[in-house]
């Protein structure tokens, strides 16, 4: 098996663009046994509720950007969304991912009410609502939210600046330092194949997981959606996409990183894929179905028609299927005593 070397950055994009079967294989195999030895064989459920698609922002790559007209917009009640999270509680999941576009449509006591209500399920929270003030972020992490997913999208500020009209990388940033100190376990992660984007940026992205140490991180391919300027453009490659996800493995260790729903989209069994390259979650989505064709972040997106029960048996049956089990408990971060932080926090 050919050797490998992942110490530079400049290892790193010779990997991400590697020609020879051996060398990918090799890269693989190690990022497999890297997720072995410090996550083990435990596979964590995170059931998403993407709760409205309404949007204030207009990135380029988006179908739920503010300008895409065409989309039917709507937004769950908070009463609906609990019900949700109760459904998929009773299913046995154990952490709830609450999604939607930015701005959050519900007023902020309102929102916090409902996470309070939702603890009450014992089950993890965790938030993917956008930029946020830290103000706002506080109260959530009071109410009892746990967990954030704000992905930087692209370590290029230039490229950021270009597919988030109105935005900047330092903010995004910024928003990400403020959930490490308010004692979120913090997610993050960026798209594989955006245009104008290069291998040097996807290790750049790849070194800044590292140097943000992370708890969990979302890596997917980009994929064109019909309905924004990026239409014309090429989604991004699943061989790509994989690469990035075994060398995140090898380089952050022990960070929570999810078979995304987009690399199953781009590929029937790019979830198991994504699984035996260094992934060691899977999102089973639990939006009511009646919403699910609407929240069309990219077209095509896998799992619009099952309901909660049959997405989550699904994946039960993936990762049977690949020697795996479901993992118990909450799936909290490995990195950090999390008690210890929540202690903290309340002095
Ligand atoms: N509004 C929030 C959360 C919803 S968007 C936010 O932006 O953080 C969730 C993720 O979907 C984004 O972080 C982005 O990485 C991903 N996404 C958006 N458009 C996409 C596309 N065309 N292809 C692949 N992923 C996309
Ligand atoms: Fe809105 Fe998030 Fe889509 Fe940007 S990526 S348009 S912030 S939903």
């Amino acid at each position: 098996m050919a050797f490998l070397r992942v110490r530079s950055k400049s290892d790193i994009k010779d990997l991400l663009t590697t020609r020879d079967a051996d060398t990918a294989c090799a890269l693989f195999s190690k990022a497999d046994s890297v997720r072995r030895k410090y996550v083990g064989d435990e596979v964590y459920l995170r059931g998403v509720i993407e709760f409205s698609n309404y949007c204030v922002r207009d990135c380029l790559y988006c179908g739920l950007r503010r300008s895409n007209r065409s989309l039917k917009r709507y937004r769950m009640g908070c009463g609906e969304i609990y019900r949700t999270a109760q459904k998929a509680a009773t299913i046995g999941i154990k952490t709830i991912v609450l999604q939607s576009g930015e701005g959050l449509g519900h007023s902020l006591e309102e929102f916090c009410s409902l996470i309070a209500k939702i603890k009450k399920l014992r089950v993890a929270v965790t938030l993917s609502v956008g930029e946020m003030k830290f103000e706002e972020y506080a109260r959530m992490r009071d109410a009892g939210a746990d967990r954030y997913l704000l992905r930087f999208e692209t370590s290029n500020e230039k490229l950021y600046g270009f597919l988030r009209p109105g935005c900047r990388l330092e903010d995004r940033l910024a928003c990400l330092g403020w959930l490490r100190q308010l004692g979120y376990q913090v997610g993050s992660g960026a798209m594989v194949g955006l245009p104008g984007q290069d291998a040097e940026d996807i290790a750049g992205d790849i070194l800044l997981y590292k140097e943000l140490s992370l708890d969990m991180i979302g890596i997917g391919p980009f994929i064109a959606h019909p309905h924004t300027p990026l239409a014309a453009k090429k989604s991004g490659a699943l061989g790509l996409t994989l690469r990035a996800i075994a060398l995140t493995r090898i380089v952050t260790k022990d960070a929570h990183i999810p078979a995304t729903t987009a690399v199953g989209t781009v590929d029937v069994g790019g979830r198991q894929k994504a699984l035996e390259c260094g992934a060691n979650i899977l999102m089973p989505n639990m939006t009511p179905v009646k919403y699910r064709k609407f929240y069309e972040i990219y077209p095509d997106k896998i799992c619009i028609s099952e309901d909660a029960l049959s997405c989550h048996g699904c994946v039960k049956q993936m990762i049977n299927g690949l020697g795996r089990k479901v993992g118990g408990g909450c799936g909290d971060s490995f990195k950090m005593p999390v008690k210890k932080i929540i202690l903290n926090r309340k002095k």
